[in-house]
């Protein structure tokens, strides 16, 4: 695995982005942002679920009016999402954490300097969205949908704030497909020190947005790219956090939590693992000590993958062992087993 490219470290509110900050995790509320009720409890749910950054939109004056309110009781910092308008990015600027705004898309320099002064006021941060579906019309003209015409297109925008002397940047550069998103960010980040968002647009139901998502961003964070991130998944909002720590614990950048392997039980299986791991994920889901648990179905691989685990249950007939860290505790009946191997990995946790 490659060692991660250090970038420029910025904040969101209190949450770093960038330089040797731990990788965020962030998400998007779906609800009406002039609704601040059911906005604020959609950020506590992501709040409860792990999510480090949110983002909300602001499509009107109502949605930009109601981010005071939202701000003050949110327990995450909020990124607001304005296209176009850069009025609503003023407003918004007043008491937001971050912007996300194209700066090529709000019209003439005078606006932008506008903008770029409120950020520098609050002393809070720029983040630059380039989305494959909409790329500047000379940019899609010369490069087409390509991911060079991405790359383009952020240096376009970053260098507009650039030359009003705003560094305080983070770019994403999404494309629906992995690919593209790969090439993209890989294209750019020898190009700049900014800090990257990523993610992928319009990835899809749960199954396919874990696909993509898990083939693009985990590809570029082994390579070393990314300090913030996005799955976006058109589902709940809580199945975006845990895709996203998912991807960030099996590429390696998150040590935080369990990594729990499970053999895929065959004939000589003789009995429940299914429903063992099950109770095994769900019973582990919040610990946050990084332990390595095996749940395996019979003897002949259980335990030389015990060995490598801090716990494991190797099954048996109707039984199983529970071992931890190579050393066998004991031997129980299966309608005791996952109850005693939770117990020794609330021990190893802590
Ligand atoms: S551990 Fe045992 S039950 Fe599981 S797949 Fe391997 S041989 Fe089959």
């Amino acid at each position: 695995m490659t060692n991660r490219i250090k970038t420029k470290q910025i904040f969101v509110g209190n949450v770093a982005v960038g330089g040797d900050a731990p990788i965020t995790v962030q998400s998007m509320t779906f609800s009406k942002t002039s609704d601040v009720a059911a906005t604020l409890e959609q950020i506590n749910r992501l709040y409860f679920a792990g999510c480090d950054i949110v983002r909300v939109s602001v499509p009107d004056e109502e949605s930009a009016n109601a981010l005071k309110a939202i701000k003050a009781a949110s327990p995450l910092p909020i990124v607001a999402d304005i296209h176009f308008n850069y009025r609503l990015a003023l407003i918004a600027a007043e008491s937001v954490d971050c912007i996300r705004i194209n700066p090529g898309n709000i019209g003439d320099k005078t606006r932008i300097a506008q903008v770029v002064s409120a950020c520098k006021e609050r002393n809070i941060p720029i983040r630059i969205g380039v989305n494959s579906g909409s790329l500047e019309e000379a940019i899609e003209a010369r490069y087409g949908h390509s991911a060079e015409a991405m790359k383009q297109s952020a240096l376009y925008h970053i260098r507009l704030l650039e030359d009003l002397d705003f560094t305080a940047i983070k770019v994403s550069m999404k494309a629906s497909d992995a690919a593209r998103t790969i090439e993209a960010y890989s294209l750019l980040r020898p190009l700049v020190e900014y800090p990257f968002h990523l993610g992928l647009t319009e990835a899809g139901s749960t199954f396919h947005a874990t696909i993509k998502s898990s083939i693009a961003l985990g590809s570029l964070l082994i390579d070393g790219i990314g300090d913030t991130m996005r799955v976006s998944i058109t589902g709940e909002l809580e199945e975006e956090i845990k895709v996203a720590r998912a991807i960030l614990h099996d590429s390696g950048r998150q040590k935080d939590g369990v990594n729990i392997i499970a053999c895929p039980t065959c004939a000589r299986l003789e009995s429940d693992l299914r429903s063992a791991l099950a109770a095994v994920e769900e019973r582990t889901k919040n610990i946050k000590a990084p332990l390595n648990l095996s749940v395996m179905g019979c003897a002949v691989n259980a335990l030389g993958e015990a060995k490598h685990a801090d716990a494991a249950i190797a099954f048996g007939k109707k039984s199983g062992l529970v071992i931890v860290r190579g050393e066998i505790v004991g031997k129980y009946p299966e309608n005791e087993l996952v109850d005693r191997f939770i117990q020794e990995v609330e021990k190893l946790a802590g």
